[in-house]
């Protein structure tokens, strides 16, 4: 069995005005039910909680304090299990959540166990849903990883994956921010994570997300060195997941 771990980041599952995307959720669902239909075991990794909050509360604006967005985190941390729920349920699927820290990753005995019940999830071929614990922990604790791109390069280790797929608002790293620069050209692959690579990555993101490219890259880094690769691609056209899985050259690979 392969295991595939893919993470959706915020920017991929909100619209514009930052309120979820209920067809794209959808389309994700289809591909990855399909893909566990065809023997993969999936692990998914997804952001949006803030989004999903603020859709339900009916805020347009970034939340100003830390206690709001933590608010918000939880209160949209139910809306968008629900929603994965009811989907995946249509192939039928069932999902469990599980909401961790950089404690489940830094300390022996919580990684073990976690790894234990990862592997209790995929032996009844129940698809793991995993975020950071956001209400709960914040920078100034310290126990927080930070970003889902890093999250899922640490699920990834943790769960002995073959492939993780980060899919995002761009269809992979380029040699420059494409965003500012009309001449950017796509990278196809990486072998070797170099400076020159961190350089292009920028600190940047989106409107919503919280990573940019360099959380990306961090996450590349992790993963390649204890043999995983890593494919960048668009969310934009979640069918990518399927062509990536397949082998298509799509996106930007790491390995
Ligand atoms: P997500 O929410 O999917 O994690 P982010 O917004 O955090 O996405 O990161 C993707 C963004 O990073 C792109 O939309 C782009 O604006 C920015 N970016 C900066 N430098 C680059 C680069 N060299 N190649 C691709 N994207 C880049």
């Amino acid at each position: 069995i392969q295991r595939i771990v893919v993470k959706v980041g915020t920017s991929t599952l909100t619209t514009e005005d930052g309120h979820l995307d209920i067809e794209k959720i959808k389309k994700i669902v289809l591909e990855l039910s399909n893909l566990q239909d065809k023997g993969y075991d999936v692990i998914l990794v997804t952001s949006g909680a803030v989004g999903a909050g603020m859709g339900l509360l009916n805020i347009s604006e970034k939340p100003k304090t830390l206690a709001e967005k933590q608010m918000l985190s939880a209160v949209g941390q139910v809306s968008l299990m629900q929603i994965y729920q009811t989907l995946f349920k249509e192939h039928n699927k069932i999902i469990g959540q599980l909401l961790l820290t950089k404690e489940e990753f830094s300390n022996r005995k919580r990684y073990l166990n976690m790894r234990n019940v990862c592997n209790a999830f995929l032996k009844r071929k129940i698809i793991p849903i995993i975020n950071e614990n956001d209400a709960i922990v914040s920078n100034a604790l310290k126990i927080k990883v930070g970003d889902n791109d890093t999250m899922s390069a640490l699920v990834s280790g943790l769960i002995d994956a073959d492939l993780l797929i980060i899919l995002s608002d761009i269809d992979g790293l380029y040699n420059k921010n494409p965003r500012k620069y009309e001449d950017a050209n796509l990278i196809n692959m990486v072998g070797d994570i170099s400076e020159d690579i961190k350089q292009m990555a920028g600190t940047e993101g989106s409107k919503f997300g919280t990573g940019g490219m360099i959380t990306k890259i961090i996450a590349a880094e992790m993963v390649t060195k204890i043999g995983i690769n890593l494919v960048i691609a668009s969310g934009d056209d979640p069918g990518n997941i399927t062509r990536i899985v397949e082998k298509e050259n799509i996106g930007t690979l790491f390995v």
